[in-house]
C-alpha cells in the first residue's frame, strides 16, 4: 500500500515535472505536485475546474472530484452490483470507493477512461509499468486482464509475446489486490 496515495505504490508515484511550480488550489511552491485534473469547489461556492496541478493536501483535503469521474462511478456501482450485497451496504461502499477515488491523483494516465480494477470490495493498487519486454510478457501472460469488469479471456491481441510489444509500455498498466493478492492489468493506447 502507498505511503502517499493509497491507491499508488510509492515507487509507481510519479511527480510533475518543474513546468509546474505551484499548487493549483493553495498556490504554495516547491512542493511535489502531482497530475490531477478535476474540479473544486470553492468557499465562495464557485467552481474551479481547471485544476491540473496539485499537491499531496489539496488532493486529500479540498473537495475535488476528477473530469469525467461519472464514468469511473459507474464502473464502481456496476462492480458492486456484481457483487452479493445488500442495499445498505452497495451504498456506503459505493461512497467509500468514490471517495477514495476522488482523493487519488490521475496515475496511471488512462488514455481512454479511468479504469482501476476493483477486487474483493475495493479499488486494487496501482504498481506501475512494465519496466522492460520480458517483464511484459510475463506480467500480461499471468496477471488478469481488466477492461471495466473482469473478462474470463484476455482478447488474443493482448498477447503481446505473439504480436510484439504496445508502442509504449505505459500503455500497460498493473495493479495488485491487498486482500486476496491478485495482480491485474489494463491495456489501453
Ligand atoms: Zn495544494
Ligand atoms: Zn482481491
Amino acid at each position: 500500500m502507498g505511503q502517499i496515495f493509497e491507491l499508488i505504490a510509492d515507487q509507481a508515484l510519479e511527480t510533475l515535472d518543474s513546468y509546474y511550480t505551484e499548487c493549483h488550489i493553495c498556490e504554495r511552491e516547491n512542493l511535489d505536485l502531482y497530475t490531477y485534473q478535476g474540479k473544486y469547489v470553492m468557499k465562495n461556492g464557485e467552481i474551479d475546474d481547471d485544476l491540473y496541478a496539485l499537491c499531496e493536501e489539496c488532493i486529500k483535503n479540498k473537495a475535488v472530484s476528477h473530469i469525467c469521474d461519472f464514468q469511473y462511478i459507474k464502473t464502481i456501482k456496476g462492480y458492486l452490483e456484481s457483487e452479493n450485497l445488500g442495499e445498505k451496504e452497495k451504498e456506503i461502499l459505493k461512497q467509500q470507493l468514490t471517495d477514495k477515488y476522488q482523493k487519488t491523483p490521475d496515475i496511471p494516465i488512462f488514455l481512454q477512461y479511468t479504469d482501476r480494477p476493483l477486487c474483493c470490495k475495493d479499488i486494487t493498487e496501482f504498481k506501475g509499468y512494465p519496466k522492460d519486454n520480458p517483464d511484459l510478457y510475463q506480467k500480461t501472460g499471468s496477471f488478469i486482464y481488466w477492461e471495466k469488469k473482469t473478462i474470463a479471456n484476455k482478447p488474443e491481441a493482448y498477447n503481446f509475446k505473439n504480436t510484439g510489444p504496445p508502442e509504449s509500455l505505459r500503455e500497460v498498466a498493473t495493479f495488485h489486490c491487498k486482500h486476496c493478492n491478485k495482480n491485474y492489468f489494463t491495456f489501453q493506447f
